[in-house]
Parts: structure tokens; sequence; C-alpha cells
């Protein structure tokens, strides 16, 4: 039985894996932990990162 919170990548069937995942967003480039599909490398990115975390991210790198 699968979990509720498993993602199955729509083009391959493939369960989507966590992993560090070199990522550029609106000309940043960081490495975060986000669901990916093994064999295409589909990557799925989570709403709440997309409005939230992601914004976080970005207001730690203008920091620096
Ligand atoms: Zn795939």
């Amino acid at each position: 039985m699968e979990e509720d919170n498993t993602l199955i990548c729509y083009k391959c069937q493939k369960k989507l894996e966590a992993g560090k995942t070199y990522f550029e967003y609106l000309g940043h480039s960081f490495f975060t932990n986000i669901l990916k599909c093994p064999k295409c490398g589909e990557v799925y990115i989570p709403e709440e990162l997309a409005k939230g975390r992601m914004s976080q991210v970005e207001m730690q790198l203008e920091d620096k």
C-alpha cells in the first residue's frame, strides 16, 4: 500500500525520490531537498516550496 504522500512521475510511472538537487530559481542557484524522478529527472516542486519556503531561501541568499 502506497503512502499518501508518495508521488509518481506522470511520464514514467516511477516513484519520485527525495534528494539534494541543484536548482535554479529567479537567477539564484542552490541545492535543496526535492522530489525527483530517478528515471527522467523530472522534479516536483511543491506549492509551498514555490510560494513560501522558496522565497525564504531567496531572502537568505539576498542577505549574504
Ligand atoms: Zn520520470
